[in-house]
């Protein structure tokens, strides 16, 4: 067994991992980034099928405008040239929302938000001013100051366990306002009654301040992150799970791998789903209480996602993204997010389809393994894939000849990056947790930290947040926040 000395262990080479090895690095500390997958990438990594990439975990993020927190972000890691950032809602519409009786077009701006709320419910002027002046206390703190510091916590905003329908009931709304503003609490994974205020209004703020994709593919960022992970010192090592880590006198202080090759550190950031943490302490390392009460967290639902390549002519790009929605049950809702977007095949569209899927329903090839889950895995998964291909050519129309590229199950994105039941935002930031999981970049082990979307929040955004706290947690906050303002003013 060798011993490889480092001052960072990095568990997980995902967005969070990378980011926080970037930041790192950039500060003159020494990384090691640990990677069970022998790519890096994580959700973020996106994988081609017949020569056409398909996104996993990356569909469009806000804000990342210049001086915005997201674009800030990418500058300071030194990768925004390469992601060649588009921006959405450029013909005035971000996203569309279909129901049964009425079709919303979500505008790409907080003032036309409010106009095109105003239309559609023009006797509800106090509650659209009560939510739009939320969404802009919400929004306006997302950047970071001249002195490194994020200008306004997300948390300020309300007291962490108001629900979003707590929000709106005070605001005094009717149904057809709330069914609008749920629906981006559906693209959160969260039903309204346990969706905290906070964060919705962050995440369409954030949305709403200005709204991007990537011009890149999402391996081609993964890749990015990677290659500036590595300028900036950092070891990567790919294809070895962290299996245990080593705790010493309360203090986290060294890893041991699959390989059985085991590195001793000062520190170590997690860049993983929490629960994955806690079978990889001994027993006795953290408190018993602590670690019940994290399992017991729920996860954000796993999802089905199909890709397809359609006609361009036939379907041209529409500028925005789809929410085709099939229910509003009260808190809970169920829609279908489509997004049609150029493919690298001349003359095709890609049509990317989601809709959420409990892993409850797929826990019969829970011991499988992708590739080699049998026929009936393949019948069940072709079923839901049929069902979503009916409700895209409900939405845009006959898809005509399509080539079907992939369909991923819950099961997929368990694999793929080890997220627990497949979930797509990890835990469930509920307004019922516990407080002490609010915000889990620290956890009860000394010297262990957990970054990424699970920390904090979901999303890109959610991780952005978790990063600058966890790494300001192992490098010193003063230190930190006077790399970022030398960052940020040689930026500017
Ligand atoms: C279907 C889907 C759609 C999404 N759409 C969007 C979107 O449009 N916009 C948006 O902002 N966000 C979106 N997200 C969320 C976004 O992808 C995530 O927030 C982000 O990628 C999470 O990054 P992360 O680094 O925290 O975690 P991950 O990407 O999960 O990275 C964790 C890494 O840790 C590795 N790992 C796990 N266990 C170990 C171990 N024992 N040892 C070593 N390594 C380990 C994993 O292999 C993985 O590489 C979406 C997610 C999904 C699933």
């Amino acid at each position: 067994m060798s011993t490889i000395d480092t001052e960072v262990v990095i568990i997980g080479a995902g967005l969070a991992g990378l980011s926080s090895a970037i930041l790192l690095g950039e500060m003159g500390i020494k990384t090691t980034i640990i990677e069970r997958s022998p790519v890096a990438g994580g959700l973020l990594r996106s994988y081609p099928r017949q020569g056409v990439d398909c996104a996993v975990g990356l569909h469009y993020f806000g804000p990342a405008g210049e001086g915005e927190l997201l674009r800030q972000m990418f500058d300071i890691l030194g990768v925004t040239d390469r992601l060649r950032l588009r921006r959405l809602g450029t013909q005035g519409v971000l996203e569309r929302y279909i129901f049964d009786d009425l079709t919303f077009n979500l505008p790409a701006t907080l003032p036309a938000f409010k106009e095109a709320l105003l239309d559609l419910c023009p006797t509800e002027k106090a509650a659209i001013d009560c939510i739009i002046a939320a969404l802009q206390t919400m929004s306006q703190g997302l950047r970071l100051d001249a002195g490194g510091s994020l200008q306004s916590s997300p948390f300020s905003f309300a007291g962490l366990d108001q629900s979003m329908e707590e929000f709106l009931a005070a605001s005094g709304c009717s149904k057809k306002l709330h069914d609008i503003l749920s629906v981006h609490g559906f693209w959160t994974g969260l039903p309204m009654d346990k969706c905290p205020a906070y964060l919705l209004l962050y995440t369409l703020g954030a949305l709403l301040l200005s709204a991007w994709e990537l011009g890149c593919t999402g391996r081609q960022m993964a890749d990015a992150y990677a290659e500036r992970a590595g300028e900036t010192g950092a070891d990567l090592l790919l294809g070895d799970p962290v299996e245990h880590i080593l705790v010493q006198e309360g203090r986290a202080c060294g890893v041991r791998l699959k390989s059985g090759r085991s590195l001793s550190c000062k520190k170590i950031l997690a860049g993983i789903h929490p629960k994955l943490v806690l079978p990889m302490l001994a027993e006795e390392a953290l408190p018993a209480a602590y670690k019940e009460g994290l399992l017991q967290l729920a996860e954000t639902a796993g999802a089905v996602c199909v890709h397809l390549l359609i006609d361009r002519k036939l379907h041209p790009a529409p500028g925005y993204n789809m929410f085709r929605i099939h229910k509003i049950d009260g808190v809970n809702i169920d829609g279908t997010f489509l997004q049609v977007r150029e493919s690298e095949r001349p003359g095709y569209n890609l049509l990317t389809i989601i809709r959420g899927s409990e892993y409850s329903d797929w826990k019969q090839w829970h011991d499988t393994h992708t590739g080699r889950r049998g026929e009936e895995y393949q019948k069940a998964k072709m079923e839901v894939a049929q069902s979503l291909l009916e409700i895209a050519g409900s939405v845009l129309g006959p898809l005509g000849d399509y080539t079907l590229l992939d369909v991923s199950t819950p099961l997929t994105m368990r694999d793929w990056a080890a997220s627990p039941e497949g979930s797509v935002y990890g835990l469930m930031r509920s307004v019922q947790n516990d407080l002490q999981y609010a915000v889990l970049t620290r956890m009860p082990v000394r010297s262990l930290y957990l970054v990424g979307q699970n920390a904090i929040a979901p999303g890109l955004l959610g991780v952005t947040l978790s990063v600058l706290r966890g790494v300001g947690e192992v490098a010193g906050r003063g230190k930190f926040q006077n790399f970022l303002a030398a960052r940020l003013a040689e930026i500017s």
